[in-house]
């Protein structure tokens, strides 16, 4: 791995380390809500939380946000688990917000009790319209001076399900002209009657993010709670309910820390957006190829190492930016470029005759399974008079800087022998149906120089054992650069009508019968593929996970 500098997270963690801060313990989450499945953007969350405990010796738990029952289910909290272990890391413990209901709740009467909360019976509309701005004071509820037995009583009937989702909220008392709008009466309970995914009917009354979050870390012990920038306006009140909860004469406390989202060019994230796709059978569902969720990711093909080292590149700031989703694309390039086994396959056929080659005559050849790691040896291929090459490989009428197959012309048929073209057949319409050639028995790859120089190299594989397939080829999903700030547009019109083109006539070769999604290939000048969970030993079928080079345009 690349030697780079730390980050300003690890710097912070090693002098807090150093000076034995919370008796010189790391402890870190991470905090998911179970409303959906992760992105790219939890990944580098994940990579984050995860990766700063184990290389500080400290440890990562797993905590399901799980605090609003309307939105959320296991079948999430299931594929969470199973997308971080992808990622290559373990946690500690898997910890669930819904299992301190009890601890918040009873802190919040404590605080009712001490005159810093009360029931506010008024809509969200109204307490939204009383907030003042941030050079003006907001104005008082007509509820915040209500005695305390009354909001003690109202609040334990708002628990009962005595009263309708909306009818009253639980609100700090706090600052309602605080320069900081978070300090201006938080509401920090609200009414749901949809029951809980774990807690089932038991609760009427969530706590807001503002008041489980940082109270979940307390109880947890964590140390460096670390989020991402949009929390820094939060920070003050984290902090505030974390000095409510500390018993006098204690000093641990969990402390946060935010760096900049991750924001990917034509690239979505919000779980809702997602959810909508998914919903409006936009996308064939959270893992399809095109999606940028680590399930989508994984079944096209990307490998978690390659999501690391693209992580690990853009590092972490306190600035939000943009990062060029072709530098994720290029670190998915590298690694498998380390570890994709090479293979032929011609995703749009034409037969290819040579017509001196002995017909019902074989030749046994080795490919070379990665020139970049010798260790992964080679395998056998097949030659044969008939074999099949893409039909861009053949123009009749070629221009001068055209290295492949044209009358005339001399290629080298990779792994075998150079062939001269000597023309085709045509249909009636005058397409071509099939391309002849000679063969040079004298240059067979790896024999001493024949003189015969060839610019261009075709790949092929040999008709008579070629397995069909079907081929996937992605796009972009969205055609606009930053689809989430485009106005006035329906998603369904922000996508990329080409994000997705199959190709039923592609031919393999036979090297690839037992292949399982997961294997990594490189398909020899076309570009880097996997089986598809579609895929079965009866039709095959591969995703391409990204082209061989960048050849995107806009
Ligand atoms: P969304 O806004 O799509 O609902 P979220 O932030 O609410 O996402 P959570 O499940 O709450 O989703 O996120 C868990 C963790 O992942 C949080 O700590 C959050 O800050 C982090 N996270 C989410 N999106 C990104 C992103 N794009 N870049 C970096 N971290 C992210
Ligand atoms: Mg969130
Ligand atoms: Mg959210």
């Amino acid at each position: 791995e690349e030697k780079r500098s730390l980050n300003f997270i690890e710097q912070i963690v090693e002098k807090d380390l150093e000076a034995k801060l919370n008796d010189g313990r790391l402890q870190t989450r991470f905090p998911p809500e179970p409303n959906g499945y992760l992105h790219i953007g939890h990944a580098k969350a994940v990579c984050m939380d995860f990766g700063i405990a184990q290389k500080y010796g400290g440890v990562c738990n797993l905590r399901f946000d799980d605090t609003n029952p309307i939105k959320e289910d296991t079948e999430y909290v299931d594929a969470i688990r199973e997308d971080i272990e992808w990622l290559g890391f373990k946690w500690g413990n898997i910890y669930y917000a819904s299992d301190y209901f009890q601890q918040l709740y009873d802190f919040a009467v404590r605080l009712i009790k001490e005159g810093k909360a009360y029931v506010d019976e008024q809509t969200s509309e109204q307490i939204a319209a009383q907030k003042g701005t941030p050079t003006e004071p907001g104005k008082e509820s007509p509820f915040r001076n209500r005695p305390i037995e009354e909001s003690l009583d109202l609040f334990e009937r708002m628990n009962k399900g005595e009263f309708p989702e909306g009818a009253m909220t639980l609100r700090a008392k706090i600052d309602m002209a605080s320069s900081n709008m978070h300090f201006r009466d938080p509401i920090i309970y609200r009414i749901i009657h949809t029951p809980h995914h774990r807690t089932g009917d038991k609760w009427h009354v969530y706590p807001m993010y503002d008041f489980a979050h940082g109270q979940s870390d307390y109880f947890e012990g964590v140390t460096h709670s670390i989020c991402t920038l949009e929390f820094v306006p939060h920070r003050p009140l984290y902090d505030y309910f974390i000095d409510e909860l500390m018993p006098e004469g204690t000093t641990y406390r969990p402390r946060q820390y935010e760096f900049n989202r991750l924001n990917l060019t034509y690239t979505m994230m919000s779980k809702r957006k997602l959810l909508a796709l998914v919903k409006g059978g936009l996308v064939k569902g959270w893992d399809d190829p095109r999606m940028p969720t680590l399930c989508g990711y994984r079944r096209r093909g990307y490998t978690a190492q390659s999501i690391r080292n693209f992580i690990d590149k853009i590092g972490y700031t306190k600035y939000d930016g943009m990062i060029d989703v072709a530098l994720l694309e290029s670190a998915v390039r590298d690694d498998l470029n380390k570890r994709a086994t090479r293979v032929s396959a011609v995703l749009d056929p034409i037969k290819l005759v040579l017509t001196n080659y002995p017909e019902g005559f074989q030749e046994t050849f080795m490919a070379t399974n990665n020139p970049e790691d010798e260790s992964a040896g080679q395998h056998e291929v097949k030659f044969a008079r008939e074999l099949w090459i893409e039909r861009a490989d053949f123009m009749e009428d070629a221009p001068r800087k055209y290295f492949r197959l044209s009358p005339g012309r001399e290629v080298r048929l990779a792994s075998a022998y150079i062939v001269a073209c000597t023309g085709c057949k045509k249909d009636e319409d005058g397409n071509v149906v099939e391309v002849y050639a000679e063969y040079l028995p004298e240059t067979l790859t790896g024999r001493s120089d024949s003189g015969h120089k060839v610019k261009g190299t075709i790949h092929w594989v040999a008709c008579h054992n070629a397995i069909d397939a079907e081929v996937r080829l992605y796009d972009r999903l969205f055609t606009d650069e930053d689809p989430s700030s485009v106005e006035g547009k329906e998603l369904e019109e922000l996508l990329n009508p080409d994000s997705l083109k199959v190709l039923t006539n592609c031919k393999v070769e036979p090297f690839l019968k037992d292949c399982k999604p997961g294997d990594n290939f490189q398909f020899r000048r076309v570009g880097y593929f996997t089986p598809d969970l579609d895929s079965t030993e009866d039709k095959l079928v591969f995703n391409r996970t990204v082209s061989l080079k960048d050849t995107w345009k806009k």
